[in-house]
Parts: C-alpha cells; sequence; structure tokens
C-alpha cells in the first residue's frame, strides 16, 4: 500500500525507545511493572534485548505485539541524527516525548494510506489527501514543530475520516436486506470467548471490539473494521483477513493464526503461526 513503508518497525536503527519511553504494569501481558522513562531491566547497553528469544515464556508478551509504526528509527536517526539519550542523556525527556507523539502520527499516517486506498468517495480522498499532507508536513520538519503540534485535534479529524470511509467501505457489503450481521457485532462489543466461527463477518463493525479467545476460525472477515479491536488469542485458523479494515501488525501478532489464515499483503504472517 503506497506510503507505508517508511511506516515498519527498524529495531537496529532505534534506540530502544519503546523499551524506555513507555512504561508498563504487571499484567498478563508483563511480568512486572516498568516506569515510564526508565529503561527496561532486561535492555541491554546496545539497545538490544536480552531475552528476545524468549520473550512469550518469560511473561513479556505485551513486548512482541508492540508496534512504533517506524516512530522509533525516524527519531533516533532522522530527529537525533543519531545521538542516543544515553550518548546525550540531557536530550531524553524530549526525545521520549517527541516518540510518543512520532508513534501516535506515524499509526494515524499507516490507517490513511488504507483509507486512501479503500474509498472512492472524491471528497473523503480529498480529507484523506489533506490529512495526510499535514501529518507528513509535521514529521517532516523540525523537532519542535513535532513537539508543538496539537496531535490530539489531528488525531479526532483522523478519526472521524476513518469512520466514513469504513461507513462507505462497509456498505458495499451490506446488501439491501442482507441480514447476515446480527445486533451482538457492534463497536465496542464484549465478544470474548465468542464461537463466531465460520461465521460470514463482511462489513461487520467491529471497532474497538473485544475478540479476546473468540473462535473465528473459517471466518470471512471482508471489509469488516477491526480499528482498535482486541485480537488477543483469537483463533483465525483457515480465517480470511485479507479485505478486512484497519487490521495492524499488532492485532495480528497478538492472535492464533495459521499458514491458513489470509491477511492482507503488507502485514507479515507471525513465525509463531504454525500450519493448522
Ligand atoms: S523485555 Fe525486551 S523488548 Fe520488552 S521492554 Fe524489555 S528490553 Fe524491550
Amino acid at each position: 500500500m503506497a506510503g507505508r513503508q517508511s511506516l515498519r518497525a527498524d529495531c537496529g536503527n532505534c534506540f530502544a525507545l519503546c523499551c524506555t519511553a513507555f512504561g508498563f504494569s504487571r499484567s498478563a501481558d508483563f511480568p512486572i511493572d516498568k516506569p515510564a522513562g526508565t529503561p527496561c531491566s532486561n535492555l541491554a547497553s546496545d539497545f538490544s534485548c536480552t531475552i528476545h528469544d524468549s520473550l512469550g515464556p518469560r511473561g513479556f508478551r505485551g513486548c512482541t505485539v508492540f508496534d512504533c509504526f517506524g516512530a522509533g528509527q525516524y527519531v533516533s536517526q532522522r530527529l537525533y541524527a543519531g545521538k542516543s539519550w544515553l550518548e546525550n542523556p540531557e536530550t531524553k525527556a524530549e526525545m521520549f516525548s517527541a516518540f510518543a507523539a512520532a508513534r501516535q502520527l506515524h499509526e494515524m499516517l499507516w490507517y490513511l494510506a488504507e483509507a486512501q486506498a479503500r474509498t472512492f468517495d472524491p471528497d473523503a480522498s480529498d480529507r484523506v489527501t489533506r490529512l495526510s499532507d499535514t501529518i507528513g508536513q509535521a514529521v517532516g520538519g523540525e523537532l519542535t514543530d513535532l513537539l508543538e503540534l496539537n496531535v490530539q485535534d489531528l488525531h479526532s479529524q483522523v478519526r472521524s475520516t476513518l469512520i466514513d470511509v469504513s461507513l462507505e467501505v462497509r456498505a458495499s457489503y451490506l446488501a439491501a436486506g442482507d441480514d447476515h450481521l446480527d445486533a451482538a457485532l457492534k463497536p465496542g462489543a464484549d465478544l470474548m470467548g465468542q464461537n463466531l466461527r465460520s461465521r460470514r463477518l463482511c462489513g461487520a463493525d467491529l471497532r474497538g471490539a473485544y475478540l479476546i479467545a473468540s473462535d473465528l476460525r473459517g471466518s470471512d472477515l471482508s471489509g469488516a473494521d477491526l480499528l482498535g479491536a482486541d485480537l488477543r488469542d483469537a483463533r483465525l485458523d483457515g480465517a480470511d483477513l485479507s479485505q478486512s479494515l484497519f487490521l495492524t501488525q499488532p492485532h495480528v501478532n497478538a492472535a492464533r493464526g495459521t499458514l491458513l489464515t489470509l491477511l492482507p499483503a503488507d502485514l507479515e504472517r507471525p513465525s509463531h503461526w504454525q500450519n493448522g
């Protein structure tokens, strides 16, 4: 998809910003508490993770599903010219703030690229272009521009644009009189552990839905809006997500699929997915 090349994480060119800037709490995803702005105890001085090959078994599952959308290398290399917070500790707080803002902006660019590719509405397309240009200028400018940007305002504009594109795309999957979607399939729905196996979920609005450990095996999610949906441990064996809306790599990494799960071309099949 056009415009997404620079929105992929390149950890080798990042100062482990996700392992330092953000905090996490002891939970199903992390075995310890870590305050924001402090290095993780598993971080090596060369910014590598000392338990990279055993994150899941060691209880750091949250690390395996995080994606910075390329913000890490952007901040490390483009904004700070390869000078890390270890070399220049005085830049630490500012660098972490820049990373938090850039991560949100890069994620918005990821979604806008998809919106642009999916919409046939000229007005929506213009809005997407304007927003993409605004964000593109912000991340292409100076550090101060980024830090002074009203990210929340941009986020609201992007959100309403994505909802409009979602409505348009989903409508194309919902023929008049077609009642394949029941009322439970709605934004923010609690569908944890639900049996949704072999269902036709085309055009469903599952934005922000809790699909944790749900059974979606063999289901068709073409045109289903999955923005912000929680797919942790969802079974995706044989499911078709190739035309799902706003699916991201963290979604996929958190779910359980196989070689028979169909994914959008932009997303990678996690190495832990086995042939079912
Ligand atoms: S466990 Fe490894 S990947 Fe996770 S935050 Fe710590 S250093 Fe980073």
